[in-house]
């Protein structure tokens, strides 16, 4: 399948991954609208809303909130949206979940390399 995200999942594109499971994946968003612009998508290739089931839109609920906990650590944030696209919306064809960061003060866009050091798990 010709699937850009699945093709993420199968590490045959490189990521800036934050989190995986056998269920989701979180990885920063290429073309960020703002620091620590996250993608949250389901293992299994699933559309859109309509395709999701309820198990799976759990655990992305769950890892939503484990997110928004790094972000506020590692990013220290001030808001975040969350923003799923359906139809002619949706770019990628592979459902993903974008946490959008906000900040109180501006904040010039980082190259995604550094947000990526400051945001993933340090050994
Ligand atoms: P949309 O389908 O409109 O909800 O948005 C798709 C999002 O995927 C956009 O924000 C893109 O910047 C992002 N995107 C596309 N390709 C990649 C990639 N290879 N790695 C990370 N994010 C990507
Ligand atoms: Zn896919």
């Amino acid at each position: 399948m010709n699937c850009i995200f699945c093709k993420i999942i199968n590490k045959e594109i490189p990521s800036y991954t934050v989190y995986e499971d056998e269920i989701v994946k979180v990885f920063l968003d290429i073309n960020p609208d703002s620091n620590g612009h996250l993608l949250i998508i389901p293992k299994k290739h699933i559309l859109d809303i309509s395709e999701m089931d309820n198990n799976t839109w759990k655990s992305i609920l769950e890892i939503t909130k484990k997110m928004k906990i790094l972000l506020e650590e590692k990013l220290h944030i001030d808001g975040l949206t969350l923003i799923q696209n359906n139809g002619i919306v949706q770019e990628v064809k592979h459902f993903h979940l974008h946490l959008k960061p906000y900040y109180k003060e501006a904040q010039a866009l980082l190259p995604i390399e550094d947000v990526y050091e400051k945001i993933k798990e340090h050994e």
